[in-house]
């Protein structure tokens, strides 16, 4: 028998999650994102969950190939463009549509030989910055895009730091907006500004929505803006389930302590289980005593440290666990039981995007709803 954990990957929930993005969208388009092998759930994983989706964004050019190659005809937009000249000739050859967001790559698509123009994706920094034009320059950097033969049509696209809270009492996204408006006013083409958070929080406003929004993490059932709303409250599912079993149990007495560090410490006599998952499975490491587990669908907390193949949980809630109890990392449990990624990643110090991303190869995944054969 195979070590016993598992991920799951449940394609129907991203359907559904896309359809939520789709409902807060209006009549604007959804580019779903798949970028890091779609967070970390296998873009052939999600696959069936994706066809209802406007546009495939990813970043990684081996996965816009792999999207063509899994037969993909819509469009594929390239989030960061091209990195060398030579990519672009995979843009022309699979029909990429890319995002320019310096002088470089537009030098590069001016020196390109290709019969067939590509449409881009013109990038304002509006304050994150990490990529994009300057306000000041975006004009010209579009004026130039105009008369490059190579470029037959271009879009406005830019990226919010603080779509998923409110900044000194004002929703994040203001200050961007506002960057936004004013350097994209009187230019013409299609707009995507909007990740989840802003799909979620913002879409209200039309010109959040813009012609495209991007969801990303919602997709995947990943909450943008916990805790201040969880997965119920956007009506999100989880994509990704981690379940493992026990593969031990012990009694402790009081001042007993389990695994490395000794750092809990029990003050009473406890019976805990031990997990068959740890961080050499992308379980963080980073996760304190405390963080919630289900065991067989019963919410408890893990003990003592995170090892590299092994966990411990407080069985005092589950009197009745065995060695094989199921037990749930993550995502869907036994008898309707769910826990969200996002209390997780908060009790790790992070977010349910690295937790996902972080999943480990050497963890088999079984697709729901797959036939066994698949
Ligand atoms: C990753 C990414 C997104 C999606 O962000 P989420 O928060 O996961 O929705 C959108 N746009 C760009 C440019 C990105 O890199």
């Amino acid at each position: 028998m195979p070590r016993p954990i598992l991920a799951t990957v449940h394609p129907a929930a991203v359907a559904h999650n896309l359809g939520i993005a789709r409902r807060q969208a209006g009549g604007a388009r959804v580019w779903a994102v798949i970028k890091a092998n779609a967070y970390g759930h296998g873009i052939e994983h999600v696959w069936p969950g994706l066809q209802a989706a406007d546009g495939l964004a990813l970043l990684d050019l081996a996965e816009a190939e792999q999207v063509r190659a899994l037969g993909w005809r819509g469009p594929v937009l390239l989030l960061e463009g091209v990195f060398e000249p030579r990519d672009l000739e995979l843009c022309s050859r699979l029909n990429l549509w890319h995002v320019v967001h310096n002088n470089e790559q537009i030098d590069w698509l001016a020196a390109h030989k290709t019969h067939q123009p590509h449409r881009v994706f013109l990038k304002l920094n509006s304050g994150m910055n990490r990529l994009g034009f300057a306000p000041p320059a975006y004009r010209s950097a579009w004026a130039r895009l105009n008369v490059v033969p190579q470029v037959d049509e271009i879009s406005l696209v830019s990226h919010f730091s603080d779509a998923d809270a409110d900044r000194f009492g004002a929703p994040g996204i203001d200050h961007q907006l506002l960057t936004w408006q004013s350097a994209s006013a009187d230019l013409p083409g299609e707009r995507s500004i909007a990740n989840s958070a802003a799909t979620l929080r913002h879409a209200a406003d039309a010109e959040v929505r813009g012609d495209w929004v991007r969801a990303g993490i919602m997709m995947y059932g990943g909450v943008p803006d916990h805790p201040e709303h969880d997965a119920a409250h956007w009506g999100l599912q989880p994509a990704m389930s981690l379940s493992s079993r026990l593969i031990a149990t012990q009694r402790l007495a009081a001042g007993d302590s389990v695994g490395y560090g000794s750092t809990f410490l029990a003050d009473a006599p406890l019976r805990i289980g031990i997990v068959a998952c740890g961080y050499a499975d992308g379980y963080p490491r980073h996760c304190p005593t405390g963080t919630p587990v289900l065991v067989d669908g019963v919410c408890t907390r893990t003990v003592g440290r995170v090892s590299m193949d092994m966990l411990a949980v407080d069985l005092s809630p589950v009197p009745a666990a065995s060695l094989g109890s199921e037990v749930t990392l993550w995502g869907h449990g036994p008898h309707g039981s769910v826990l969200p990624i996002d209390d997780v990643a908060r009790a790790a110090g992070t977010i349910g995007y690295e937790l996902m991303c972080a999943l480990a190869r050497r963890v088999p995944v079984r697709v729901d709803g797959a036939s066994s054969a698949a």
